[in-house]
């Protein structure tokens, strides 16, 4: 039965949340987590406390799932119909997941119910369709096959900032490739994940396909990373915990390990842009959706002198309509920040940026007196150069850094100037600067006159230190869940 959105604020209210492991094995630590919401930092339930003993059985799982081939051998058209149940499944409890969602990383509820929620379903319809339509290929001397084999035994070790939708990135893919999946939520927002796993159980999923190990990241995430039987680990999640994965690797079985990680991302507004609604919409939304916790978020505004003042203007009446509130409450557009830390961390940015001689357009305030007191305003900061922390770090909060520029090469090579290449996006009416620019940017993702991280059909992934050996999304992702084979018949 799926609950109403009322029915899981409940459940919140009286402590009952809970997210297990989902391991098909009955040897698994009972430890327990108390898990807090960032709304007001109640304790709404327990999350299961995982180690690298629950890893080690997963695994054992996984490994005799996979070489049995209960799943991996399912012709992909009943695999497909399979996860289509799964998506119908969900999209029977869709309110009750973005509930989930909204308690655990305090997302607005509106986003979850219409973007969060709607977008993951759709990541499993497409791939569960994709299932039976993609194969391998024969060399021109026919006597080669070229085909596409599962990987194995595939770890999914995810982030908070959208529970949700990056479980479906990752797991959709891994598992219409024929993988046994164990999938690790972070420890801050496994709700809907284990909800999920739930119904994908109902739906037929063999439970040595897909499994999930709660906990914290140093015990169960580096268990996947260190392990010598797990065939690959997709992560998503910041720069300097992907790191580790590739030492956990270099140290461990040479697993594949493709990752996502975090960005600092430019948005140019040229000298001939528009700067009519629309525009102003896009830049605000690029800048402070998802409270600016969104790995793509155009957190650096680059603007040419001649536009700065009348964009500024425009940006500061367009934030009146940025609502800063409780996640439960519709109209909420800026929740809180997911926890204590990462707001102590936001609220030193703000600092710094002082410190350093940015000047403060509008916002800076912290709501204190809102919940957990963790809820901080969208905040412009103007006069911010690329020597300064705010231009160069990923703070993953409200704080969007203004810099002028006077022509394309400079905000070319502004847009360029950082560690990371996750996303961009740009202004302009004119096409020749449009592609110049589009082409000149290093960034996985460029958008030309509007904010957008594309959509299910194109893959999704960082240049330089925003990401490594893959992509999700799209059918560029399935390449991280599979390895080619050759196969040659002699004559
Ligand atoms: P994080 O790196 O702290 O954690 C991500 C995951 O890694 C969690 O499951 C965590 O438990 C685990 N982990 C933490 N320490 C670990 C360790 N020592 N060994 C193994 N695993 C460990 O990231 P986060 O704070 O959850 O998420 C925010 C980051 O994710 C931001 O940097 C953001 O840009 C990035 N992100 C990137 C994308 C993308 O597609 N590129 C999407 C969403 C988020």
């Amino acid at each position: 039965m799926s609950l109403t959105k009322e029915q899981v604020f409940e459940q919140a209210k009286q402590q009952k949340t809970w997210a297990g492991h989902l391991i098909a094995d009955s040897n698994i630590s009972q430890n327990t987590i108390d898990n807090r919401t960032p709304i007001d930092d109640s304790i709404i339930g327990k999350i299961a406390a995982g180690t690298a003993q629950d890893v080690d059985a997963a695994v054992k799982v996984a490994r005799a799932g996979f070489e049995s081939g209960a799943w991996r051998r399912m012709t992909p058209a009943e695999r497909k119909t399979i996860m289509q149940r799964w998506a119908a499944l969900m999209q029977a409890h869709l309110e009750e997941l973005a509930a989930l969602d909204c308690i655990d990383a305090g997302k607005p509820i509106t986003e979850c119910l219409n973007t969060d929620m709607p977008a993951t379903i759709e990541t499993f319809e497409w791939y569960a369709e994709a299932a039976d339509k993609v194969f391998g290929k024969i060399a021109p001397t026919g006597l080669g096959m070229i085909v596409q084999e599962p990987i194995g035994v595939v770890g999914t070790v995810l982030p908070w900032n959208f529970p949700a939708q990056m479980y479906a990135w990752k797991v959709a893919p891994a598992l219409i490739t024929g993988n046994s999946v164990i999938v690790k939520p972070a420890e801050l927002t496994s709700l809907s994940a284990y909800r999920m796993t739930e119904l994908a159980y109902e739906a037929g999923v063999p439970k040595d396909a897909l499994q999930m190990v709660c906990g914290l990241g140093e015990a169960v995430g580096a268990a996947l990373g260190q392990h010598m039987d797990v065939d690959m680990v997709s992560f998503t999640g910041s720069t300097e915990v992907g790191r580790l994965f590739l030492e956990y690797a270099a140290k461990s079985n040479l697993k594949e390990i493709v990752l996502e990680c975090g960005g600092k991302s430019p948005q140019i507004v040229f000298d001939d842009a528009l700067l009519n609604d629309d525009t102003i919409d896009n830049i605000l939304s690029a800048a402070f959706w998802n409270m600016s916790e969104n790995c793509s978020c155009g957190s650096r505004l680059l603007v040419h002198s001649s536009q700065k003042q009348e964009l500024l203007d425009k940006l500061k009446a367009g934030l009146k309509n940025w609502k800063v509130g409780s996640p439960y409450d519709p109209d909420t557009a800026i929740g809180p920040m997911i926890e204590k830390a990462h707001f102590d961390k936001v609220t030193h940015y703000l600092e710094v940026a002082k410190q350093e001689g940015a000047t403060l357009v509008v916002g800076g305030n912290i709501h204190n007196t809102l919940g957990s007191g963790w809820y901080i305003e969208p905040t412009i900061f103007d006069h911010v150069s690329a020597d300064m922390m705010l231009f160069q770090e990923e703070v993953f909060g409200p704080l969007l850094a203004v810099t002028t520029f006077e022509s394309e090469d400079e905000a070319i090579k502004m847009a360029n100037d950082t560690q990371y290449g996750l996303a961009a996006s740009f202004y302009t009416q004119n096409i020749h600067r449009a592609y110049r620019v589009a082409t000149a940017i290093r960034a996985g993702t460029v958008s030309i006159n509007g904010f957008s991280e594309g959509d299910i059909t194109t893959p999704f992934g960082g240049y330089k230190q925003s990401g490594f050996g893959g992509r999700d999304n799209g059918l560029e992702a399935l390449a991280q869940y599979t390895q080619t084979k050759t196969i040659w018949l002699a004559n």
